[in-house]
């Protein structure tokens, strides 16, 4: 993955500092409850959900056991249609492919390679517009919570709505202080309506769609059979990018894929009901190659691994690869409700982002490592998520890898305390007793609070639970005589 996040601290250091801000709490808080809610009412409405949400599995698991000829076929199609297909081992040479390709399309000192872009993870999760900044290629984010978050110099912290963590007061001052340095200003007297943030977003925008003459894009699918790619949206932005411009450069991740256009179909019903909540989405684009007259003349799909290849190859956290990335979990999480995303330190925020981040960049990293821990194990991500996805079994799986990792490597020091202690005491019934008994017996002097080391970080949010009157050994001898 992309070097935009190295550096982050682990998730409790970044996650403490998000739960002392009330403001983001509060903006999670709402955002979260309305769309989680919205969605309820969306699902309720289909006869058979879980039906669909085990066909939307089924599929995506078979297509990831084939998935190396799937992309052969789309490679064939997209070839017969007129386009060309890239492949990209990783980030750093899918941001080479497409800065290369941006950079054939011509340009000069006196017309600098300006690029518009569709809202997508992939090019994210690379750090392409980081990349491309480097390179002297501006990259405009043109999806309206993308925009603010570039116009803000920030990081999106949601998969579906970017700047959740921002209220309408901060946007209008955003677009206020920063539209003019990235082109049209602001309106005077800007209000922090949403009728008016909207009305400036599209007359910033307009002159960048009709200026452009690359877009970037990412696709929610990829149809096998045809060498379709597909894009899903509310704003019409999309569909701007996807058609306006000469040259057309999608960067998708290989699991994008679907066989078939009847598979597709069960998709189009689980994305928009649990993403946006609506039974359609306004905009559902699709392309297949390139067109004489219409749309553009060019395109080229960048089929991105950057660590997919070895999440497939993880029998229990290969079925990440199933996320059509709806951000269902995300709403539904208390942890990220209360952390917001910016903690998890990738673009994938939330309990898809604690199983997929760890798998796609390894566990080496000290954030990476902590990420399977950022859950209370609670479950309601695996109920909401469409495609069903056990996110709390890959914790699982995930956190016993950090684990072993770390015991390869010495483990941790109280750790290995903890547990060599445990030993002992387990394997001789008598000390075992005595601790038990003594443990009761100083009941009433044990605090609250661990006022040092490790204990003291433990108990600054709880409470240290109460031991009981009587042991169990005391508690069985009394009532089964
Ligand atoms: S893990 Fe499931 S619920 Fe979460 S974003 Fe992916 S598909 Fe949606």
């Amino acid at each position: 993955m992309t070097g935009v996040y190295v550096g982050m601290p682990a998730f409790p250091t970044a996650a403490r500092a998000a739960t002392r801000n009330a403001q983001l709490r509060a903006n999670l808080t709402r955002a979260t409850h309305t769309i989680r809610d919205r969605r309820a009412r969306a699902v309720a409405e289909l006869e058979d959900w879980e039906g669909l949400r085990q066909a939307g599995k089924a599929i995506k698991d078979e297509t990831l056991a084939h998935l190396d000829d799937y992309l052969l076929q789309l490679e064939a199609k997209v070839t017969e249609a007129g386009g060309t297909v890239h492949w990209a081992r990783d980030a750093d040479e899918a941001n080479r492919i497409v800065t290369e390709l941006i950079r054939a399309t011509g340009g000069s000192d006196d017309q600098p390679h300006e690029v518009v872009k569709v809202k997508s993870m992939a090019t994210q999760e690379i750090g392409l517009n980081e990349h491309l900044a480097a390179e002297g290629i501006s990259a405009y984010e043109t999806d309206l919570a993308e925009l603010i978050v570039q116009l803000g110099d920030d990081l999106p912290s949601h998969i579906l709505v970017p700047a959740i963590h921002k209220n309408r007061t901060e946007i209008r001052d955003i677009f206020r202080e920063r539209m003019g340095e990235w082109g049209r200003p602001a309106p005077e007297g800007l209000t922090d309506t949403p009728a008016d943030l909207a009305e400036a977003a599209r007359l910033h925008l307009r002159e960048k769609f009709l200026r452009a003459k690359v877009a970037v894009s990412g696709a929610n699918f990829m149809v096998a059979e045809t060498g379709t790619l597909v894009v899903l949206e509310s704003e019409g932005n999309g569909r701007m990018c996807l058609t306006l411009p000469e040259t057309l450069i999608s960067v998708v991740g290989i699991e994008k894929i679907v066989p078939t256009w009847r598979d597709l179909e069960v998709f189009l019903q689980l994305l928009p009901r649990s993403s946006t909540a609506e039974r359609m989405n306004p905009y559902t684009t699709m392309w297949t190659g390139t067109h004489e007259g219409d749309g553009p003349k060019q395109f080229h799909l960048v089929l991105l691994d950057n660590g997919r290849t070895q999440t497939l190859a993880d029998e229990v956290g290969r079925q990440a690869l199933r996320c059509i990335r709806c951000s269902a979990c995300l709403n539904v999480c208390p942890v990220y409700e209360r952390a917001g995303g910016h903690a998890y330190g990738s673009a994938y925020p939330g309990p898809i982002g604690a199983i997929l981040t760890p798998q796609l960049r390894g566990t080496a990293s000290e954030l990476d490592a902590s990420l399977p821990y950022a859950s209370s194990l609670c479950g309601a991500c695996f109920e909401a998520c469409p495609v069903a996805i056990d996110i709390p079994e890959v914790l699982l799986h995930l956190r016993e890898r950090v684990g072993r990792e770390a015991k390869e490597h010495g483990g941790h020091r109280l750790e290995r305390a903890a547990m060599k202690a445990a030993t002992y005491a387990m394997t001789h019934p008598a000390v075992y007793r005595a601790a038990e008994n003594a443990a009761v017996r100083a009941r009433k002097l044990i605090p609250k609070k661990v006022p040092f080391g490790a204990g003291k970080a433990w108990t600054e949010t709880r409470d240290l639970p109460e031991l009981p009157e009587q042991t169990f050994r005391q508690w069985w001898k009394e009532t089964h005589r």
